[in-house]
């Protein structure tokens, strides 16, 4: 809640870095008749710890950061900051005797947390020398470097030269039942031993090799 106080204090700035597009501080709170919610944030107006929301069919609707701040939501790049400054309270904090540790895709790595977490946290007097640790993991590539999208495969049929079981899990399923899983943890337990494994991408055609191995 101290995070989300500090963001709101400094909501202009907050906004402009991280919505580049519209400018909002996007947070959204979905309308407490009709569940609808402001996605871009256009309408919210802000007073010290009050926001309040507009729903174009029931009107004005407002929350009180200091009780109702489990019913926000923010969109990702906003999320990312608050999780990453909560992280790092929490990991400096006497009252816990753990570390969080956040486990993300490579593809949110570097320029977008360089921009989006490390600089505005900074802003935000966030030591980020000390910030919560992010390990990136490896993605798994199609033959053009993309990484490999199931809506993609959905939507627009694409990766046809792609066995079906290397796409949806369903399918590795039916054709190798559990044993599926397990090849894929050797594999990948493999990288975890081999740390210099760990630290790349993959393509889909590796995988295709390395089930062949296993099987
Ligand atoms: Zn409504």
């Amino acid at each position: 809640m101290e995070v989300f106080k500090t963001v709101l204090k400094n909501r202009e700035y907050v906004a402009k870095k991280l919505d580049q597009k519209y400018g909002n501080l996007r947070v959204r709170m979905s309308c407490p008749i009709c569940g609808l919610a402001d996605k871009n944030s256009v309408n919210n107006e802000y007073e010290e710890n009050t926001i309040t929301f507009y729903c174009p069919e029931h009107g004005k609707y407002s929350v009180n950061v200091n009780k109702g701040i489990s019913k926000l939501e923010y969109n990702s790049p906003l999320r990312n900051l608050i999780r990453g400054m909560s992280y790092t309270a929490t990991n400096h904090s006497e009252n816990y005797n753990y570390e969080i540790l956040r486990i993300t895709g490579s593809d949110y790595a570097g320029f977008y947390q360089e921009e989006l977490r490390y600089k505005v946290a900074s802003y935000l007097g966030c030591n980020v020398s000390e910030m919560s640790m992010i390990f990136y993991a490896p993605l798994v590539l199609d033959w053009s470097g993309a990484k490999l999208l199931k809506s993609l495969y959905v939507k627009e049929g694409a990766y046809q030269d792609i066995p079906k079981k290397f796409i949806n899990y369903s399918f590795l399923k039916a054709d190798l039942s559990y044993k599926g899983l397990d090849i894929l943890y050797d594999i990948v337990i493999n990288w975890i031993n081999n740390p210099y494994m760990l630290f790349r991408h993959y393509s889909i055609y590796y995988f295709m090799e390395e089930f062949e191995k296993y099987e």
